[in-house]
Parts: C-alpha cells; sequence; structure tokens
C-alpha cells in the first residue's frame, strides 16, 4: 500500500534511527542489515494496520553505519505468504531460539525454535542475582521457619547427620565431607555446637536476554563474522519466510491503484463562506483536496479531483466528472460558517442508510479530532444532491467553521492544512485496512 519506490524515501531516517537504537553499532554489518530489514518490517506493518507514525528524527542520533544498512537493504521486507510477518527479535537466546507457543501461547509458523550455538558458547550475557531465601520465600508465599535451631533443608551445603538430644551437632557434613562439629565452629568462630542453619542467599543464573522468538541479534553478529549475509541469517532465525521488496509485496495489495474522488467545494465566482478579512472557503478545499491527493499517493492510490484550480463548476459538472472513472468514494470538502461565533467542529455527511460511507466517516472523523484536535461533531445522514447523485459512497465534510476565531486561524495555516490531509489519508488507510483484515 505503500508507493514501492516511497517506503525509504519517507521513512529512511526513521528506520536508520530504529537500528541506531535497538543494535549494537559494532555488529557486522550483515547483523545491522537484518536488523535494518527488521525495523522495516515493523513499521510497515504499523503503517499497514493505520497506526500514526511520527517521522521525524533527530538525524543526529543516526549512526552513518545504520544508514549504510538501511541504504543496502532498501524497500526489502520479511514477508510469510503475501503478509509481512511480525519481526520479533531479542538480545541473546541462550543456545536456542523459542517456539512462538512457549512466550505468546500461539503458534506462529515462522517463529520455530532453532538452535544458537553462538549464545551456547558466550558467556557475556550470563547474568547473576543475588537472593535472600526470605525474599525467596516471601515471593512463594512460603513462611521460613522462625526457630532458627530448626535445620532449614540444604543438604549439599550442610548436613546434619546425628545431633544429641539437647540440639547439639554430633556428627555434620560441609558439602557432603565429614567434619567435626568442633572443628567446623573454631573454623568460623562460634559459641556451641548448638546451631541451625538455613539458607539466606541463592544464585540465580539466567543465560539468554530478550524473549528468545525469531532473530537472536548475538547470534546473528557471530554467524555475520562467519560469512553469512543478511538473507541467510533472517532465513535462519524465521522459518519459511520470503525477504521480498516492498513493490513486489504491492503487486498483491489491495490499496494500490484504488481511486478515490475528490471535490474541493466552490470554485470560481462561488467563494463559499468567506471571512471580512479574505479567507474563502474555495481556497481552503483546493488546498486540502491537493494535500490529500498528496498524501493519498503515497500510499499508491489515486485521487482525482473534480477541480484543479480556481474555477466554478455545477455540481452536475462534479458529479459528472466523478464518473469518469471508477472511483471507490466521493469526498466532498466543505468550510462551514455559522452566526455563533461559539459552535466548532468538524462533521462528516453520507446519504441515508450507506452504512459503508458512514463507517468510513466515523473512521476518518475520528482520525481528524485525535490529531487536530478539531471537535468531532459526528457523521450524520443527510440528502444531499452530489451524495444521492454520484452513485458511489460518498462523503460530504465540513471540516470547521470560519465564523470560529481559533477554528479560522487554524485553517489559515498551511501546516494545519497539511496535518489535516493526513488526518483524513490516515483515517481512509485505516478503514481499507479494517476492511481488508476482517
Ligand atoms: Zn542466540
Ligand atoms: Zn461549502
Amino acid at each position: 500500500m505503500i508507493k514501492s519506490e516511497s517506503m525509504d524515501s519517507i521513512y529512511k531516517d526513521l528506520i536508520a534511527y530504529m537500528v541506531s537504537r535497538n543494535i549494537p553499532l559494532d555488529y557486522h554489518e550483515e547483523a545491522l542489515k537484518c536488523q535494518a530489514i527488521i525495523e522495516r518490517t515493523i513499521l510497515f506493518r504499523k503503517i499497514k494496520d493505520g497506526e500514526h507514525i511520527y517521522n521525524n528524527v533527530d538525524k543526529e542520533d543516526i549512526h552513518p553505519k545504520a544508514y549504510k544498512a538501511v541504504e543496502d537493504t532498501q524497500n526489502l521486507i520479511i514477508m510469510i505468504k503475501d503478509n509481512p510477518i511480525i519481526a520479533h527479535y531479542h538480545i541473546s537466546c541462550g543456545g536456542s531460539t523459542q517456539n512462538s507457543e512457549s512466550v505468546l501461547n500461539r503458534k506462529i509458523d515462522y517463529l520455530r525454535k532453532v538452535t544458537c550455538e553462538e549464545c551456547k558458547r558466550c558467556e557475556t550475557f550470563t547474568t547473576q542475582i543475588n537472593l535472600h531465601i526470605e525474599e525467596l520465600a516471601q515471593k512463594f508465599g512460603y513462611s521460613l521457619p522462625l526457630d532458627k535451631i530448626t535445620v532449614f533443608n540444604i543438604d549439599k551445603v550442610l548436613k546434619v547427620i546425628k545431633k544429641d538430644d539437647s540440639d547439639r551437632i554430633e556428627v555434620l557434613e560441609v558439602f557432603g565431607n565429614s567434619i567435626d562439629p568442633v572443628d567446623f565452629i573454631n573454623i568460623l568462630n562460634l559459641d556451641c555446637t548448638r546451631f541451625g542453619f538455613r539458607p539466606s542467599q541463592i544464585t540465580l543464573y539466567i543465560k539468554g536476554s530478550g524473549n528468545g522468538l525469531g532473530l537472536c541479534q548475538y547470534g546473528a553478529n557471530e554467524k555475520a563474522k562467519n560469512n553469512w549475509n543478511f538473507d541467510q541469517i533472517l532465513n535462519y532465525y524465521y522459518t519459511n519466510i520470503n525477504i521480498c521488496t516492498v513493490e513486489e509485496f504491492n503487486s498483491k495489495f489491495p490499496l494500490k491503484g484504488k481511486k478515490i474522488f475528490i471535490d474541493p467545494g466552490h470554485g470560481g465566482h462561488d467563494s463559499g463562506n468567506c471571512t471580512e478579512d479574505g479567507l474563502r472557503e474555495k481556497d481552503i478545499t483546493l488546498n486540502l483536496s491537493i494535500k490529500l491527493r498528496n498524501e493519498l499517493k503515497k500510499y499508491g492510490m489515486i485521487a482525482n479531483l473534480s477541480r484543479e484550480n480556481d474555477e466554478y463548476l455545477s455540481l452536475d459538472e462534479r458529479i459528472k466528472k466523478s464518473k469518469e472513472d471508477k472511483h471507490e468514494i466521493l469526498i466532498s470538502i466543505h468550510v462551514n460558517k455559522s452566526k455563533f461565533e461559539s459552535i466548532n467542529g468538524a462533521e462528516a455527511f453520507c446519504y441515508w442508510g450507506d452504512t459503508n460511507a458512514e463507517n468510513l466517516g466515523k473512521v476518518i472523523m475520528d482520525s481528524i479530532s485525535k490529531t487536530t484536535g478539531i471537535k468531532n461533531r459526528g457523521v450524520k445522514e443527510g440528502n444531499f444532491y452530489i451524495l444521492r447523485e454520484c452513485r458511489i459512497s460518498g462523503l460530504y465534510f465540513e471540516i470547521g467553521y470560519l465564523s470560529n476565531e481559533s477554528e479560522k486561524s487554524n485553517l489559515s495555516n498551511d501546516e494545519f492544512i497539511q496535518k489535516l490531509s493526513e488526518s483524513i489519508c490516515e483515517g481512509i488507510l485505516k478503514y481499507y485496512c479494517n476492511k481488508m483484515l476482517t
């Protein structure tokens, strides 16, 4: 759904930034390439799911090596059948990766257990924690005996073989060797042989780091040093995947080539709603429509406009143009005005009973209000001529009120219109992706 050549041209910095952040940059370049493909795959899934992507990163945080890894793997993502995979990865697996069901409780075909000799041999990720027995007992809801004379069983460390009836120790084993208790207390400087013991600390050794799913970064680095390339590494850690370009993905992806008709309201001698200081509805609707077309284009969608410049078109001319091509939806854009200054917000109208348009409208309205802060006045049904006659699902947007001071100032701001166009585009993407996935 992302236009093939544009995935990296739009998101190169972001992908490189994620690589910089998520893998040690002194790792082998093939390992860094793996990470770049993983980050691109993760990002691609997010975009496909209609998630909002914050594509502004501080370039100073990006290492040249990360850029190189992105450039060397341009547009490559990891696929299983016709879908990008969920590209799990971790720091070090400790000797073998995990089957997905052991971690996520569901079987994912490309997340199968594979051994990782490199991690088996590696001590770097062996960590140690010291835990008091009291703490351990508390954690597991176990009550330690209060009487410290009673032996708490740690046979392999200390084992009492024989006691007399006054609880003095007569025969003692320390680490499996018999020892005279008197020698024992002399060595440890204890007062008498009436003593007990309990373990107070236990050391847990954990091998590996991370959930063990998918690619093991340490293993990837070691394999790369042994002349494996990214393709071999990714195919080792992910089962039955294939690595393909975004172009190849797009050729199968249903959003590519989807046609949308955008109708910028008014034009020519019909300025629509105006303000006293010269802000005109017809200019705002055209500006927003052009920006929206550019946004949709990034995702492979084709948007045709009823007008490209400041010209007058009758409703019938607009409808006629919408029928010149096979459009999926029509979006007519307008700006509202009220005699009450306080009224504000955006709203959408669909034709009576057009549930498709109503659902699309809801998703777009949500996206608009979430991204721009414009009040969501909802999606209403209406008997609009253009919506009735276009014969496809259509939405008629009133994207704000020129009579409201703050909306007027927003609508005269080009950056705001850009943000608005992105939010509408995002809503459209989300709607189609939801539809496709269900
Ligand atoms: Zn490993
Ligand atoms: Zn209007």
